[in-house]
């Protein structure tokens, strides 16, 4: 019965370890809770770097600014990945109508899509075609479309608990609904902003063309114009529909990752990745998205030299280039990697909005998630328990490639698709304690998985 006693004395063991888990974790809370720099340095990203999309004057801003941090928090090195990344500028500030048949005009609180074509000076007037799914668009075919604005109108699905699932259903309205409008002839597409409840704010976002189909302007309107503009389409009291952008896409130009780096001290080749991504659409401050995740990933690099933990593996914090409009920070982050032949055994994403936190999504194979699911009752005292299958982040999505496990911090997603790529996306719409406490919950999963490997 020796096995037994083995078994046994190994149970008791995992007990003890948990409970001296739990006391590290609860002081790796306290400390965030107590003495977080994450809400300063989220106003002082918001309020002095601002809007930063790709290629921005801004973003440089912000790579001063996110290194600055980096140094003050005495992390060993603090360098920058160069990168070359799409140059997308808005342009005079849009402007659009409906113009209905009673002779009237609607002016429609609109905004051009990320990447979109303007459509010159002139602008696009046209008739306007309503479309629900992508089954109807590819119906009506050229016949239908030809000459036309396409209107897609998209509502994200509210019966889903979590919003980003409406979100990937309907995003598609978005990033593929211009092009392939274009592919059947349209003069422009109008896209019902991606967000969850009605209000007066257009959401930007990327919209991608597909290179063998013509170019066409688009832009998003807010819910309550889609609401608007169907319901007059309904009653055909719409004669047609205007719209004017003067964005264009200029030559690529270099940017920058940014990343802090706490050298681990028995197994240092082994590269622990913590980020968000650093540049953020125009129309805001990118508060939520991403600076929240930009400044929570700092955080943990702070938690780790305040409480003196001489980590195993190498941590980094990275604040990466030009997720929005390219993704090619991300790619350039993997490109190194492999270059360098460097062993990433684990990346954690926050790219979700510094909202109260729910727990974590996992992208890595069975043995290692196994591993992980252990961990979970640590985390029920702060209400992260929430240990889900599921993607870690765009960022850190290409080091899948190489094998790294993944892993995405899950906030409450109840309010992001208000302010999400819109005006609103401002510090003040974010909770310093919730930001806290989601940066606290991410230095917990970070030290587990530092301190036991995966
Ligand atoms: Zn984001």
């Amino acid at each position: 019965m020796k096995w037994f006693l083995l078994m046994y004395a190994i149970g008791i063991q995992s007990v003890f370890a948990q409970q001296s888990d739990s006391v590290m974790i609860r002081t790796i809370v306290n400390e965030v809770l107590t003495n977080s720099t994450s809400y300063e340095n989220l106003r002082v990203l918001s309020k002095q770097a601002g809007p930063r999309l790709a290629g921005s004057p801004a973003y440089a801003k912000a790579v001063k600014i996110v290194s600055k941090m980096l140094k003050d928090m005495g992390v060993d090195t603090v360098y920058l990945q160069e990168c070359m990344v799409p140059h997308w500028v808005r342009g005079e500030k849009e402007r659009g109508q409906i113009l209905l048949s009673n002779g009237k005009k609607y002016d429609l609180k609109l905004t051009a899509l990320g990447n979109s074509v303007g459509t010159g000076a002139k602008g696009v007037t046209a008739k306007v075609i309503e479309v629900n799914t992508m089954d109807q668009l590819h119906k009506m075919g050229s016949a239908g479309i030809k000459g036309k604005i396409v209107f897609f109108n998209f509502r994200m699905n509210p019966i889903h608990v979590r919003t980003f699932t409406a979100y990937g259903e309907s995003g598609v309205s978005r990033t593929r609904g211009p092009s392939l409008a274009g592919k059947y002839g349209a003069v422009g597409a109008i896209v019902r902003s991606l967000a969850i409840n009605l209000n007066d704010y257009p959401h930007t976002g990327t919209t991608v063309y597909n290179d063998s189909f013509p170019k066409i302007p688009a832009v998003a309107i807010s819910t309550n114009d889609a609401e608007y503009l169907s319901k007059q389409l309904k009653n055909k009291t719409v004669s047609n529909a205007y719209f004017r952008t003067m964005s264009k896409m200029l030559p690529d130009v270099v940017d920058h990752n940014v990343i802090g780096e706490i050298r681990g001290s028995e197994f240092p080749d082994e590269i622990i990745t913590v980020g968000g991504h650093l540049d953020a659409w125009d129309l805001g401050e990118g508060a939520n998205d991403d600076g929240s995740g930009v400044v929570q990933s700092l955080e943990v690099l702070r938690v780790i030299k305040a409480l003196g933990i001489k980590p195993k593996r190498t941590i980094r914090a990275v604040g990466f280039a030009n997720e929005e409009n390219g993704l090619r920070g991300g790619n350039k982050y993997l490109e190194i990697a492999k270059a360098k032949n460097e062993k990433h055994i684990f990346a954690l994403e926050s790219d979700a909005g510094g909202f109260t936190p729910r727990g974590f999504s996992f992208d890595m194979t069975e043995a290692k998630r196994n591993k992980v699911m252990q961990w979970k009752s640590l985390f029920h005292p702060y209400g992260a328990s929430d240990f889900t299958i599921g993607g870690g982040g765009a960022d850190i999505g290409p080091l899948k490639e190489i094998g790294t496990a993944l892993a995405g911090f899950i906030p409450d997603s109840q309010r992001y698709f208000d302010i999400h790529h819109a005006a609103t996306d401002v510090f003040e719409n974010v909770s310093e304690r919730e930001l806290k406490m989601g940066a606290a919950v991410m230095a917990a999963l970070i030290w587990l998985v530092d301190q036991y490997g995966l």
